[in-house]
């Protein structure tokens, strides 16, 4: 054979292997264009897929094998690629790295995760207009005033700012009003100075346009872009696309921002690393604060995970060394102090409408004071446990650390975590009282009771219903900034991240129910949000007085409210996970369905249940198919099934063997069975 015969055959074949969005595990090949070549992976392409045509990635460029070969699909019934799009630059290895592991750990199709985290303007076969930086990105504000560090703020810089190199994971542990922010600030002054971009994650939507602000006065000439559901489509691609340009060095948004491509990533933040919302609950349940040390540690860069209430897997995670811990301990103002909190013990009071007596008082104060106060109703964690009013006693689970819960159709308790159950008992099992009480009612009216308390004051509720969108939430803080309001009442939403000056008095009502829900992660997140909210109070020169009313005042999570002592609160939620073996002692993950009627869904949940029964994975337990919470959803019935390992790779083998036998099931796909059965896996549940 002559030598010279490749040359004279100069002509290489290519095959594209290419992610496409379509529910199926495997990624699809094509003829190549003429002009591709191996440096193509990462870039778009225009491949024909069913009737129509689809934006997908190359993720290979592989040698056409002949037709002799045993290559699938054989080259003759390779369909070929249209073009490749090279109007934005190839996504780096570290992103497709980054889906492919989502894709797999939280049990996706790998060719939807890593499409879904492009911008649909992005997926379309036309070509992306270049984004004009306007002058909101590239702010022209004068810098703003480079406050004097804090020595807590010092002292942690001094230990974090030399290596920020190579990856590490560190724990901002600060208490509201510490002064994080400004932690955060020179940590990415350093970042920029090395030429390289920074991610900063938030929790929440109506966080963003504050911080962004903040970030953009600091760093004047830098391109600051935002990323989260409520930017517009258009406005998303082009933010998107000067990420992956280098063109924005720094990129703040919410959880889906942590899909952002930025080739020169030198830092990861997390701020409020606790906050549940980092939780997707639909589609590929990812977390992205899980996410983001992966791709930290892929990447080899540091990341920071910021919170005055720490969650405990983090927590866990400093204690076993993985991740180190700061701690800024003071208030940054120097005369801000923490505020003095006080229970209540409603026990012994009448209430009018839910409202004590001392509470009402101290609203009156606020009002003759003319300072604002606010009213944190918590309703999240809202679940009917049952509870004696004479002895405390509480619907407790026989058989694990759950609270059982009142079912009313068919007048049962239940635990939703084994699904022990039985009747409804009549009188307290322990006092004999026939009075017992589902906990966490009674809040409902509390605002027009206040109303008419206090008529000459001017009231304001805050809650979804009333700021669902960024701008309703900007106008209302515009009010409450400009002291147009006496009394806040509201949920939740209030206890984030905001900083209201004029705000120096906080009462709570309904957090016991926060305290006994069936969702074991509640007193975490009732926890967290009390100390949020008592950081709402005083946070400037004035002190800060919170009232929390309760029916357990004893209960060591007040305690330790009482104290400020986060540490101490986090140690508890530990040893007690740890001797129930719940997260992160244990990894979970959960089958969650829906149908019409509650037999079809237990029956498909029984019956995936049988075909895990026969594999053997000893490692990993299966509890009974149990009713959701809220069994009726929009007309559906749901139900759960949920796994439990203490090895989270046990649990990942088991999950990857038996989920591909459901889908094999005749008439099941990913997410939907016969009967009208919608199904999906959650990793790492959240709320289970
Ligand atoms: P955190 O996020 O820890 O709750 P922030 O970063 O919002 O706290 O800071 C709380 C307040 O303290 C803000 O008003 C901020 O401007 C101020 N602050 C932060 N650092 C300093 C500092 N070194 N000197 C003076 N004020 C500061
Ligand atoms: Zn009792
Ligand atoms: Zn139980």
């Amino acid at each position: 054979m002559p030598l010279s015969e490749p040359l004279e055959n100069p002509v290489v074949l290519w095959r594209l292997r290419v992610a496409i969005d379509a529910p199926l595990a495997a990624s699809f090949d094509y003829l190549a264009t003429p002009e591709a070549t191996l440096a193509d992976v990462g870039y778009r392409v225009v491949v024909p897929f069913g009737r129509g045509r689809r934006v997908g990635v190359i993720l290979d460029v592989l040698p056409l094998a002949g037709d002799g070969d045993l290559a699938t699909p054989p080259v003759s019934q390779l369909k070929a690629a249209e073009a490749i799009l090279r109007d934005l630059p190839p996504f780096p290895d570290d992103w497709v790295s980054l889906c492919q592991f989502a894709a797999s750990y939280y049990q996706a199709a790998p060719g939807e995760a890593l499409l879904q985290a492009i911008p649909t303007g992005l997926r379309k076969p036309d070509p992306v207009k270049r984004r004009a930086m306007k002058a909101r990105d590239i702010a022209e504000v004068p810098a703003t005033r480079i406050p004097e560090l804090t020595s807590c703020q010092a002292s942690v810089l001094s230990s974090l700012l030399p290596q920020l190199q190579g990856y590490s994971a560190n724990l901002l542990f600060g208490v509201t009003g510490s002064g994080k922010t400004e932690v955060y600030l020179r940590l990415i002054e350093a970042i920029l100075a090395q030429g390289k971009q920074v991610l900063l994650l938030v929790p929440e939507i109506n966080l963003t346009p504050l911080i962004e602000a903040r970030v953009a006065a600091r760093f004047p000439g830098v391109a600051v872009v935002s990323l989260h559901s409520e930017v517009t489509e258009a406005v998303r691609a082009r933010n998107f696309a000067a990420a992956l340009r280098d063109e924005a060095q720094i990129v703040i948004g919410t959880r889906l921002a942590i899909f952002t491509p930025m080739p020169k990533l030198g830092l990861i933040i997390v701020d409020e690393e606790h906050d549940p919302a980092y939780k997707q609950l639909e589609g590929m349940r990812y977390h992205a604060r899980d996410l983001a040390v992966w791709r930290a540690h892929q990447r080899a860069i540091p990341i920071v995970l910021g919170s005055a209430t720490p969650s405990p897997e983090s927590w866990s995670n400093v204690e076993s060394g993985r991740y180190r811990r700061f701690d800024l301990a003071e208030r940054a103002h120097a005369d801000a102090v923490l505020p003095t909190i006080t229970l209540i013990d409603t026990r012994r009071l009448t209430l009018d409408e839910g409202l004590s007596q001392p509470l009402l008082e101290m609203l009156a104060a606020g009002l003759a004071a003319g300072e604002q106060s606010l009213l944190f109703i918590n309703r999240r964690g809202y679940a009917p446990v049952l509870t004696c009013t004479a002895c405390g006693w509480v619907s407790n689970c026989r058989r694990c650390a759950a609270h059982r819960v009142v079912h009313r159709l068919d007048r049962t308790l239940r635990c939703h975590h084994c699904g022990d159950t039985s009747p409804l008992p009549r009188q307290c099992p322990d006092c004999g009282n026939a009075d017992l009480r589902p906990l966490g009612r009674g809040t409902q009216r509390i605002e027009e009771a206040l109303q008419q308390h206090f008529p000459q004051a001017r009231i304001l509720r805050v809650d979804r219903d009333v700021a669902t969108t960024r701008k309703q939430w900007e106008a209302l803080e515009a009010q409450i900034s400009s002291r147009d309001v006496d009394i806040l009442v509201g949920t939740q939403m209030l206890a984030k991240g905001h900083d209201f000056p004029a705000l120096t008095r906080v009462g709570v009502v309904g957090a016991d129910s926060g305290l006994f829900a069936a969702d074991w992660r509640a007193p975490e997140r009732l926890f967290a949000q009390l100390m949020q909210v008592a950081g709402r109070a005083g946070r400037a020169e004035r002190p800060g007085q919170v009232m929390v009313q309760t029916e357990h005042p004893e209960h060591p999570l007040y305690q330790c409210l009482l104290r400020h002592d986060v540490p101490g609160f986090l140690k508890q939620e530990l040893q007690a996970r740890q001797q129930a073996g719940f997260p992160p002692f244990a990894a979970q993950a959960i089958v969650r369905a829906e149908a019409k009627r509650l037999e079809t869904v237990l029956g498909f949940l029984n019956q995936i249940r049988t075909l895990a029964a026969a594999d053997v994975h000893p490692e990993v337990f299966l509890y009974d198919p149990v009713p959701m919470r809220m069994v009726k959803l929009a007309g559906r019935e749901r139900a759960q099934l949920l796994i439990e390992s203490p090895s989270r790779i046990a649990l990942q083998c088991f999950l990857n063997d038996w989920l591909p036998k459901i889908s094999a099931g005749r008439g099941v796909t990913r997410g939907a069975a016969p009967g009208g059965v919608r199904w999906a896996v959650e990793v790492d549940p959240l709320e289970c």
